[in-house]
């Protein structure tokens, strides 16, 4: 298999001893080749999207303690994980599967019908569990779905999950077990009934580390991970924001950094390239983006006018308003922006959980409610297990911001929603 450039990056930068033993496992494995092999025959046999190509995957599913036996062997496709799918639904016991899920175009690949991991599994009704430095996915039963709570009258709200990002669990936020936990986050809130917003930076930049991850150009069994949760975010509720391209200038690390405003570097020319680029991205990876969110906010009114020719929705204040704290309507060109900002604004950590539900709490009947959250403050709320039938269930603490913000919420009739 060749290396991507970013593969032998990580390896030298690693040699030079730099990275402790901690680090090195913590960047986890990039191996992976982003060309195609010769055995891969790709062909759309259903769905529209043609798949960019095939790349043999080295991945392990392991089924009630027992690995998987397939001889079908996994493919990335688009950098998702695709799986022969019958030979997958025999091996875990299910046959005769009458509607297979298709949010992603099921694909032919040697004579086969593969599906991706997320689709396979949810019509399966499975919970995987990703060890990437194994690149091994233990597959549970899903707790049993359960119709998400109606919408009602209520008024809306807004959320959103700040700076979700494939870092390699470099920050300590999207590792196996913070990935995960997202994931049943997201699958939590869609149980009741709400929706919410997703900040995803697209390229994840770490130039000390010699990274640049582009999901479009990095197959890699982690960057399958994330894109798995991608998925499950956005068919449970949740719909993508772009935050970015990558957060982050010069030096910089993504979700550290500005990349926009005043201080930018780029000129106009480079704003609009990253904004299409981003656009790009989403477009390759088959994720409709129509909201942009500046880093940190930083933006000057000319890039606002950049990203309104990109984007439907800017997520911050209309600084055009003399009205702040609400959601505000802007004619940009030939088009309507709207403008959605956070009058309550982020919980700043972990231990100001309970300024941010007094702020919510405190907000004047008919004022807009909307805030963003960083969900890897929750991460100590949420465990884990495994029943006896081999259901993964998850418990999130009574103690966690999500339950307790839904709490409040619920209280002042307001349910969170996104922008029709
Ligand atoms: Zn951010």
């Amino acid at each position: 298999m060749k290396r991507t450039k970013i593969q032998r990056r990580i390896v030298g930068a690693c040699a030079l001893a730099v990275c402790a033993a901690a680090l090195a496992s913590a960047l986890y494995n990039v191996t992976t080749t982003a060309a195609p092999e010769q055995d891969a025959v790709v062909e759309v046999v259903e769905g529209g999207q043609v798949p960019a190509g095939a790349v043999r995957a080295d991945a392990a599913f392991v089924y009630q303690d027992g690995r998987l036996a397939m001889a079908e062997a996994p493919y990335f496709v688009g950098g998702r994980l695709y799986v022969a799918r019958d030979a997958f639904a025999r091996a875990a016991g299910r046959e005769g599967v009458a509607a297979w899920r298709e949010s992603r175009p099921a694909c032919g690949i040697n004579g086969r019908i593969y599906g991706s991991l997320y689709d396979v599994c949810e019509t399966l009704g499975l919970w995987p569990v990703f060890d990437t430095d194994a690149r091994a996915v233990t597959l549970y039963h899903a707790p049993p779905e359960t119709a998400p709570a109606a919408q009602g009258a209520a008024q809306a709200a807004y959320l959103r999950l700040e700076d979700i990002v494939a870092d390699y669990g470099i920050s300590g936020r999207f590792d196996d077990e913070g990935l995960e936990k997202l994931r049943a986050q997201a699958d939590y809130l869609y149980r009741h009934g709400q929706q919410y917003y997703i900040a995803w930076i697209p390229v994840y930049a770490n130039p000390q580390e010699g990274i640049v991850n582009d999901l479009t150009r990095n197959y890699s069994f982690y960057n399958a991970q994330f894109l798995y949760t991608l998925d499950f975010m956005a068919g449970h509720g949740g719909e993508l924001v772009a935050h970015g391209l990558t957060h982050q200038q010069g030096d910089e690390i993504s979700a550290e950094g500005t990349e926009f405003g005043d201080e930018t570097p780029f000129s106009e020319k480079e704003v609009r390239r990253r904004m299409g680029r981003i656009l790009e991205i989403a477009d390759t990876l088959g994720y409709a983006v129509r909201a942009f969110e500046f880093p940190h906010y930083a933006s000057t009114p000319a890039q606002e006018r950049i990203a309104a020719e990109y984007f439907e929705v800017i997520c911050q204040q209309d600084k055009n308003t003399r009205t702040f704290g609400g959601i505000e309507q802007e004619r940009a060109g030939a088009r309507e922006v709207t403008y959605l900002p956070t009058p309550q604004d982020y919980v700043k950590f972990a231990e100001r959980k309970g300024e941010m539900l007094q702020a919510v709490k405190a907000a004047p009947r008919g004022r807009l409610v909307s805030l963003f959250f960083h969900p890897s403050l929750d991460r100590d709320s949420l465990a884990f297990a495994v029943d006896g039938d081999g259901v993964r269930t998850y418990a999130y603490a009574e103690g966690g911001f999500l339950p307790q913000l839904l709490t409040v919420l619920r209280g002042k009739n307001l349910e969170l929603a996104v922008l029709a």
